[in-house]
């Protein structure tokens, strides 16, 4: 079978696509055809600047952590039958699991020994066929076709939203997402799902993203220039806006980083002063968020059942076979999500 693998470190990291040997069943694991990968800024990250860990014994690893598949071998008891449609929960509790770990909050893994796959030292989703652990594995609702490899980048922002849900002081008030990636996007659909009046800020003066925002409907502002007034909950999603996201936040608003701040980003210094004051003496929240757990893939799938599949369909603007698998990695700043075909079976 292929499978796309990636292997070295630094800046000197080979992805590549070739043939591997096919998974050997377990009796507990889920053996699983792959049918889609979605290719998001991490795997970008890792073949720009290499693997950190790669998969046990050996010196490479297969890559993809946006999975959809289909089961075609299913262990007896364990819920799932062949032909039903899975994603998988991409971390893997630390051998030793510490107290987040063992309650399965693997995202808050206190240790940092945790594994990822298709990141940290575990084979990822990248390939035809894969082991799958039914107690890592994520029923998809056929419904939602290709949009099920949606539901793993969904879940960080339903993260994000089960905290502003605490956090915010007005549910359904003003909502601000600063960048209209496929995260960003995301991040806006849940919050038009809770009733927010929401705008959503980009670079880009048109194109499938501003489409994306309008057709929510939400308010789309090219620059952060172009925004007015402050805002009840603040998504921010492109790691280079945290000053205006921070500055854009009602009193009794809250924050949410869901992009770390890129590398070279200009930081300056910071008023502690100001800062005080805005978290007491506003009493807004500031927080932020990576990786995610059970509970928010759940909600992410219920987000994504419930949102127009026109719409989702619109997310995914670059669909590929695996055989051009090189198209998907090629930087392209008009599209959306890029997802890669891994068989040619239907979804
Ligand atoms: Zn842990």
């Amino acid at each position: 079978m292929h499978a796309l693998t990636i292997r070295g470190a630094d800046t000197g990291a080979q992805l590549t696509l070739e043939e591997v040997a096919e998974p050997a069943p377990t009796s507990q694991d889920l053996l699983v055809e792959g049918l889609a990968l979605g290719v998001c800024g991490t795997d970008r990250s890792i073949i720009a600047r290499g693997v950190r860990r790669s998969a046990p014994g050996r010196d490479w690893l297969i890559l993809g952590h946006e999975s959809l598949g289909r089961v075609l071998h299913a262990p007896p008891g364990s819920a799932y039958s062949p032909g039903d449609l899975v994603t998988g929960l991409v971390r893997r509790p630390d051998p030793q699991p510490c107290a987040n770990c063992a309650a399965g909050d693997l995202d808050l893994c206190e240790n940092g020994e945790y594994t990822e796959r298709g990141i940290l030292g575990q084979d990822g989703y990248g390939a035809q066929r894969y082991l799958l652990d039914p107690a890592y594995a994520v029923r998809v609702d056929p419904v939602l076709g290709l949009a099920g490899v949606l539901v793993e980048p969904t879940s960080i922002v339903a993260k994000a939203w089960e905290r502003l849900d605490v956090a915010a002081r007005r549910p359904g008030g003003r909502a601000l997402v600063l960048g209209a990636g496929p995260i960003g996007l995301l991040a806006a659909l849940l919050a038009h799902q809770r009733g927010y009046d929401v705008h959503v800020v980009d670079q880009v003066a048109d194109g499938p993203k501003v489409a994306q925002v309008r057709a929510l409907p939400a308010t789309y502002h090219q620059g952060v220039e172009s925004l007015a007034g402050e805002f009840d909950a603040v998504l921010e999603c492109t790691g280079e806006l945290v000053a205006a996201a921070v500055t854009r936040t009602a009193r009794g608003g809250a924050l949410c980083l869901v992009a770390g701040l890129h590398r070279g980003a200009e930081v300056g210094t910071v008023d502690l002063a100001a800062v005080s004051g805005a978290l007491m003496g506003g009493n807004r929240t500031f927080t932020g968020v990576v990786s995610s757990s059970r509970q928010h893939f759940e909600a992410a799938h219920s987000a994504l059942r419930t949102a127009a599949p026109d719409w989702l369909s619109g997310l995914m603007t670059t669909v590929v076979p695996l055989a051009k698998y090189a198209e998907a990695f090629a930087p392209d700043p008009h599209a959306i999500k890029t997802v890669i075909r891994l068989t040619d079976a239907a979804v």
